[in-house]
Order: C-alpha cells, then structure tokens, then sequence
C-alpha cells in the first residue's frame, strides 16, 4: 500500500473517531475498500427524494437504495434496502417509502445511499476479526444459508499469503458452489483471492488498521466470472 493511500484511509478512520463513531457508515466504510482497491459500486449519498434526477447522473441504472443510519445494523430487516429500480421515479418513491418505515422513521438518519446494482454473481462474504492473542484474523465464507446456518466459514491468522487465500476457498464445504454447481457458470476464484489478500495480506486493511478495526463485515461481496464487487460494508472500530 502507498504512503498516500494510507494516508486516506488513516483519515476516514480520525474522521469517524472525531465524529464520536463505533463504527464506520456504509459508504465510508466503501471508500476504504476503495482506497484499498476492492471494487464497490459507485454511489451517492442523498438527504431525501428531492432532485433525485440530478443525483442520478454518473450513475447506471438498475440502482439500489439504502437508508443510511447509526441505529440501523441490518437495513434489509429495518425495510431499508431496495434493489432493481429502474427510474428516477422509482428511486425517489423508495426514498420516501423508506421515511415511512416505523423502524427508519424512529431512527436517526444520516441519508440514503443510491448506488448501482452489480451484475448477478455468487454472494460470499468475506470478514475480519480480532483475537486478542493472535491479532487480525480474515474470514471467508459462501453466502447466505452458508454461512447462517452451516457456519461454512474458513479463518486464517494476518498477514496471509496467495496460497493461504486459496487453501481457505479450496477447504469450504459448498466450494463446489465457486466451480459453477447446478448448471451456473464458475466464478472468479481469482477475483475472491485478491479481496481476501487486500484485507488480510501482508498490506492488506486489517493488518495495516489493526489498531482501528475491532470486526469487518463485506457481507455480501458478489462475485462473478468477471470480478468480485463489495456491495455491503461494515467496520466496527477497535
Ligand atoms: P443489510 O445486510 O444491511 O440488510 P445489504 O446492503 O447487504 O443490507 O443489502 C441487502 C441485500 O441486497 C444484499 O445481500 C444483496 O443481495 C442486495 N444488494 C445490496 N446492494 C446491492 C448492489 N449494489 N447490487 C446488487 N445487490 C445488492
Ligand atoms: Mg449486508
């Protein structure tokens, strides 16, 4: 990682320190990942529904619309997550039904979060942790009922290497998944192993943030033939 790239991220973590944060927003803790070259959708943060047209410039549609909120840990749970939408229209009637929701309605807002939708891949999600004796762990698991309900997860002590990268995809349990199961076409294996080794190599955020960074969450990273694309992003701070 380059002195100026640390530079920037060292800076989004005094900046949310200084704001008195336990934890980084989305779309800060999306443009760590971006400094730190993990592709996240592009995106803007907008107050309410109004001049939603303009917001939209440099943006592709279908777009995704979150609340974003301090008080708010699972958006989809709290009606906060809308995907597929199609128009200006439809962004700005998801915005307004989002203010509607009793469980965003009570919370406090710091926005919503428009941002474009990746294209259809694997859902996985990729992690870190802190153990108090051996420092920044990395985590990598297969999405949704993978990880939920099988606990279908492989971990590593940071730094890690291309090879350890490999051997936590090889040892999961549904890695038949990556290879294309059911008829579906094979994802980038490659792309997966350069997120994991950008967050937990030798360079990589947690090890170089691991006096920052108590937990991470990119739940999920959807991954497809082409590359891998971070479309939630979590960092609770040490
Ligand atoms: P939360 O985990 O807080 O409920 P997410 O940001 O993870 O909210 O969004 C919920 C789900 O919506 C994701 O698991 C994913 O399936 C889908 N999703 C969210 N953002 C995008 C996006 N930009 N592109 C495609 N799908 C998305
Ligand atoms: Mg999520």
């Amino acid at each position: 990682m380059s002195g100026d790239m640390s530079g920037v991220t060292s800076e989004i973590f005094n900046r949310a320190r200084q704001s008195g944060r336990t934890a980084l927003d989305e779309q800060s803790g999306k443009a760590l990942l971006a400094a730190c070259g993990i592709a996240v959708p592009r995106s803007v943060v907008v107050p309410g529904a109004d001049d939603i047209e303009r917001t939209l410039e440099g943006l592709a549609p279908p777009y995704v619309v979150k609340v974003v909120s301090p008080d708010i840990l699972h958006k989809s749970d709290a009606g906060g997550v809308k995907v597929g939408l199609k128009t200006a229209d439809e962004v700005a009637e998801a915005i307004r039904a989002m203010m509607r929701a009793p469980k965003i309605a009570d919370a406090r807002i710091d926005g919503f979060l428009v941002e474009e939708m990746a294209s259809p891949g694997q859902e996985i999600v990729v992690g870190g942790v802190r153990d108090p004796d051996f420092g920044p762990l990395v985590m990598v698991g297969l999405g949704g009922i993978f990880v939920e309900i099988m606990a279908d997860v492989a971990f590593r002590i940071c730094p890690i290497t291309r090879i350890d990268a490999e051997e936590m995809l090889a040892e999961l349990k549904g890695a038949a998944i990556l290879e294309g199961a059911r008829g579906r076409k094979p994802v980038s294996k490659a792309a997966i192993v350069e997120v994991l080794l950008r967050m937990g190599g030798e360079d990589g955020l947690l090890v170089k943030h691991a006096a920052e960074i108590a937990e991470a969450d990119l739940n999920p990273l959807i991954v497809s033939e082409r590359g891998a694309v971070a479309v939630d992003a979590r960092f609770v701070l040490a």
